[in-house]
This record gives structure tokens, sequence and C-alpha cells, in this order.
């Protein structure tokens, strides 16, 4: 192709991996709840970067303390200390409230799920030596070669085989194929969210996580709640465990901590991290001061705000104009992590009329939306948003209806 050829997606992405669904619309600008294209179009964003933009886009304090510490110091190398992660790893504990732990920072969530497989790996290793991690069918964990095991679903494993193995997949809510499945001269963790963000918004019981905690403490099995997407006030809770009472042992967390700025990390509670010990996990990148100072200044504002309180107030305003509109059949979620389950197979073309009509949101499967906006949403947008999509949801049925 010439170097002046049109795309092949028509968004000018041609030199980019055919990784992703081609782009419906190229996106210049962002602030608050509202994203533009290069016409000027303004979108309102009920998906946040898929719940990464928590506090909207270009917010005044991440923006500065980036900018200004761009200026300051941008990396020094993980041989050096930085004045910043300390302040993070600090702030990070205090909200878990799960007992004094340590963090190790990274720059994704699929990074601060292999740190917490390597970590549950190193800590299983003696007497005897265990390292099966067994997660749920229908869970997201990432795409590196041991998050896309953990992740529970075959369909994304079949081109990819040989994968590296020690994992186990069991249904999601199902307590009793947990207690078959954890042998604890296999098992060394249990990974699990605590509602599954990307493949549906799936809830499981309250009793399920409390008895998957007990099997865990009774045979010697670490708990890792992969927070990646429910962390950081989304579910109304700092966290979504915190929800159903757990004391997890490791928790991983990415998306809002940096509100856009690549960020992950990986809690563990004090005695499980010193498995850990120097050379046995890094990243060249991660913790460095300019995330940090990203993670600083949305940790405060998340704080400043008390944004699992808004989540929550916002989230049973969304959920209950989301059950009025004609169309949807169901709700599903907690906070601001919810899915409008439509009862059938019209959620792409959903969002396709909706975004036409200036909303974002995703089609979390063929028969639902996701939707995850800013928490710092106002009722008008919240308002505004159930306007369009009960246009869209028309659009979608007038389209679909006989002639
Ligand atoms: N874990 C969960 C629950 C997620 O939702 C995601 C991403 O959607 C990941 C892990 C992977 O995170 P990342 O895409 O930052 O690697």
């Amino acid at each position: 192709m010439s170097p002046s050829a049109p795309s092949s997606t028509g968004t000018g992405s041609s030199h980019l991996m055919p990784t992703y669904p081609v782009p419906a619309a190229t996106f210049v600008r962002g602030l608050g709840s509202r994203l533009y294209d290069a016409d000027g179009k303004a979108y309102l964003d009920f998906l946040g970067g898929l719940a990464v933009t928590s506090l909207g886009h270009s917010h005044p304090a991440v923006a500065d303390a980036v900018s200004t510490q761009a200026r300051t110091l941008l990396h020094v190398s993980n041989l050096y200390a930085n004045a910043v992660a300390p302040d993070v790893a600090r702030t990070i504990d205090r909200l878990l409230d799960a007992g004094e732990g340590r963090v190790f920072f990274c720059n994704s969530g699929a990074e601060a799920n292999e740190c917490a497989i390597k970590l549950a790996r190193k800590w299983g290793r003696a007497p005897g030596l265990r390292y099966t991690v067994v997660s749920a069918l229908n869970s997201f964990h990432g795409r590196t070669l041991a998050t896309l095991h953990a992740t529970g679903q075959p369909a994304k494993h079949a081109a990819f085989h040989p994968l590296p193995g020690g994992f186990r997949h069991v249904p999601y809510g199902d307590l009793a194929a947990m207690d078959a499945a954890l042998d604890p001269s296999e098992v060394i963790a249990v990974l699990l969210e605590p509602l599954q963000g990307e493949t549906g918004v799936n809830e499981a019981p309250t009793a399920y996580f409390a008895g998957v905690q007990d099997l865990c403490r009774e045979r010697g099995i670490l708990l890792i709640i992969d927070e990646v997407q429910t962390g950081f006030g989304r579910t109304g809770r700092w966290f979504g465990f915190q929800r159903f009472g757990l004391q997890p042992d490791v928790v991983t967390m990415a998306k809002a901590l940096g509100n856009g700025f690549p960020v992950g990390a990986c809690w563990a509670r004090a005695d499980i991290a010193s498995a850990f010990v120097a050379g046995d996990h890094g990243t060249t990148f991660g913790g460095q001061p300019i995330a940090m100072a990203a993670a600083q200044a949305v940790l405060r504002v998340m704080e400043e705000e008390d944004v699992p309180a808004l989540a929550e107030r916002s989230g049973d305003r969304l959920r209950s104009g989301l059950l009025a509109l004609p169309g949807v059949a169901s709700v599903r979620g907690s906070g601001l992590l919810l899915a409008a389950e439509l009862g059938s197979a019209v959620s792409t073309s959903v969002t396709m009329l909706a975004l036409a009509r200036g909303l974002v949101v995703n089609a979390v499967t063929p028969t639902a939306i996701r939707l995850a906006p800013s928490l710092l949403v106002t009722e008008a947008e919240i308002d505004e948003a159930l306007a369009i999509l009960a246009g869209a949801l028309s659009d979608a049925a007038t389209a679909g209806a006989p002639a």
C-alpha cells in the first residue's frame, strides 16, 4: 500500500495491527463527561474508556499533576526511590482496609494479575510445590499468556496454545464447583472478579464470595480479587469485594487509578508480599514518578469527592431510569458499573444508534449494553443519556419491526 493510500478501516488506522474492531468514531478531545470528534460533534461518554476515566476527561487536578511532574522528574528507574510512589501505596493500603499490605506498581491490569500469579506461585513453593490458580468461567483477567489462561473463556484461548498451564476454571457463582476444584495439594490461589465486567457485568451471590473465602482459609489457599474494573469507587464501595465483607489476601487494580494514565497495582498482605525478594519481579516503567503523580492526584480527588457515595447515588438514578425505558428488560451490576439487558440480540445496533445520537456505550454481550460513566457524572447528564438511549432503543425497535 502506498503511504497515501486510504486506510483499511477508513479511520486512518492502516498501520495499526488489526487487534480491535473497526472504530466507529475518532475522538480528539474530552472534557468531563463529554468527548468531541474532529468535526466538533459532542458525545456523552457513558463508557469512560472502559471504566477508566472515573473522574471524567481532562480532570484539571490530574492534568496539572501530570504536567507539573513532567517538568520536575519523569523517570528515575526502580534502582532508586522516588518521592511519590510510597504515598500512593500508603493510600491504596488504607482504602483497601484489608490488613497491612505492600504494593507493586505496574502499567496495566494484566500486569497487575501477572504479579499476583507470580507472587502466589512463589508463596506456594514450600512445603511441596503448589501452583494451580482457580478462576471463573466467563472471567477476564488480561491478554498476556498467563492472564489469558487465567481468563475463563476457552474461545479466546484457541488460537494461542500452548498456554502456560497451571490454571483451572469453574462456573462463576457455583460454590460446590469451587469446593470440588480446590485440592489443597495443587491449588495455590483463587482469582475472582467481584463483578464480571467484560463478559456482561455478571453478578454472583454474596454468600458465594463468603463461601469461597472460607474454603480458601480452611485449605491454606490465597484469595486474589481482581479489582481492575471494579476498583476505586466504581461499584459504590472503594473496592467491589467490600460489598461482600471479604478480607482478600491479594488485590489487583488498574484502570481508574490513573484516570487514563497507564497505572496498575498489585497489593498483597505484608506476610504474603514478603515471599518476593529483590530480583523476583520488576518493570521499567511501573511506579515511576509521572504515573505516581497521576495516581496521587486521582486518589486525592476521589477521596475529596467521596466517589463511592457518588457512584452509589448516581447508580441508583441510572438504574431506575434504565428500568423505565421501553426495551430494557432488566439491569444488573452495582454503583456505576451497570448492564442493561435488552432481551434480544440488538445491543450492537443500539450502541451504533446511540453513538449517532451522541452517546457512547458498549455492547457488552449481544443482548446487553454496559454503562460505566464518570463517577462525577451529574444528574442532568444521566437524564440526557437516558433520553438519548430511549431514542436509540426506539430507532432499533422501528428498524427491527416487520414492514
Ligand atoms: N482484569 C479485569 C477485571 C479487566 O476488566 C481487565 C480489562 O478490561 C483486565 C484485567 C486487563 O486489564 P488491562 O487491559 O489493563 O491489561
